[in-house]
């Protein structure tokens, strides 16, 4: 019997991890990619404490601190999670995976989020074959290639800031007039001679043999209306989707865009359930914040695990 299990191994649950071991809880994470979503970002720049790292260094960091507090942490895929009666006043849970199941008192889904995929005629044809959805995992394959990035958020101007690293040239796809990048990542972007910004742009199709070759544009606003621009990569970076089919599974109460909703406590409507990070409805979404939610849940997992009050 565990007093507290993790679903999801990036900077929430790893956090969750840590924390709550230090607390004295038997926690048990289970981190199917160790280090989630940031493993694929080269910079980060907002970790407090840390002026500048890559996204793959701060995942190993969560990872040997949640360890090394003595967080018990597995690969296994969690397929099913369960409420069972109440035990001596405290709620259990059972969690099943691939290959066992686990019972605890209190459960904590950190399970983030996947990439959203455009839906334009040859993106899954192209997939690996030049459109691509993480520029850290697949750039230096475009050394000197001319490449794009569609998206006009942070995650879309990160990553043409490091494709410029290798490509001879990076255009940035954005529908509407302005970026919603950082203003820091913005700036870079407008310094960066091999940077080129098209506002009101959007794709009609990805074509080509083999791989792909040429990206049409959609006919609008933008100065490329209708025409096409020959490129060997695309990268989409037009935000993510919440992976929260097991917390609705579970009964965990979802909004609209299919976010856990949480109190500030990290609590959901679930006394024992708590979730953390991307896959919530925290308006605000950054790897500190998730991990901040997730700290709070251990807290108030404590609460319910030492008392069995968990409201
Ligand atoms: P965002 O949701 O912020 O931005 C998505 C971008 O893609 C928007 O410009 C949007 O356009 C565009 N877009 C969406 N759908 C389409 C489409 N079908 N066709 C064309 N364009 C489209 O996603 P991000 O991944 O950039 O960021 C997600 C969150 O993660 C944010 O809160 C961000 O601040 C955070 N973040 C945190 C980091 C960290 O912790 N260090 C690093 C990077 C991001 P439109 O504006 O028209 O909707």
């Amino acid at each position: 019997m565990y007093d507290f299990i993790v679903v999801g191994g990036g900077c929430s649950g790893l956090s969750a991890g840590m924390y709550a071991t230090r607390l004295g809880l038997k926690t048990l994470v289970f981190a199917e990619l160790p280090g989630g979503l940031i493993t694929t970002t080269h910079l980060v720049e907002n970790w407090p404490g840390i002026i500048s790292t890559t996204g793959p260094d701060l995942a190993m960091s969560l990872y040997s601190h949640a360890e090394a507090s003595g967080a018990e942490i597995k690969g296994e895929i969690v397929s099913k999670i369960e409420k069972l009666p109440d035990a001596n006043g405290y709620p259990q849970f059972k969690t099943t995976t691939s290959t066992g199941e686990y019972i605890s008192k209190t459960v904590l889904i950190a399970t983030g989020t996947k990439h959203k995929h455009l839906g334009v005629p040859g993106e899954k044809e192209f997939e690996n074959k030049g459109v691509s959805y993480c520029a850290l995992c697949d750039g230096a394959f475009f050394k000197n290639k001319v490449v794009a990035v569609v998206g006009g958020g942070d995650s879309a101007a990160k990553e043409a800031i490091f494709l410029s690293e290798h490509a001879s040239k990076v255009y940035l796809i954005v529908r509407k007039d302005f970026l919603r990048a950082e203003p820091l990542n913005a700036q870079r972007i407008a310094k960066n001679p091999k940077i080129e910004i098209l506002y009101k742009t959007e794709i009609e199709s990805i074509s080509g043999t083999k791989s792909m070759e040429k990206v049409k544009f959609k006919a609008g606003e933008g100065t490329m209306s209708g025409k096409e621009i020959e490129m060997q990569g695309i990268f989409m970076a037009i935000g993510q989707d919440p992976q929260t089919e097991l917390a609705k599974d579970l009964g965990v109460e979802l909004n609209a865009k299919r976010e856990i909703i949480i109190n500030r406590k990290s609590e959901t409507n679930i006394r024992g359930v708590f979730a953390a990070g991307d896959c919530c409805d925290s308006e605000f979404k950054q790897a500190i914040t998730g991990s901040a939610e997730a700290v709070t849940a251990s807290y108030h997992a404590f609460h319910v695990c030492t008392s069995g009050d968990g409201f």
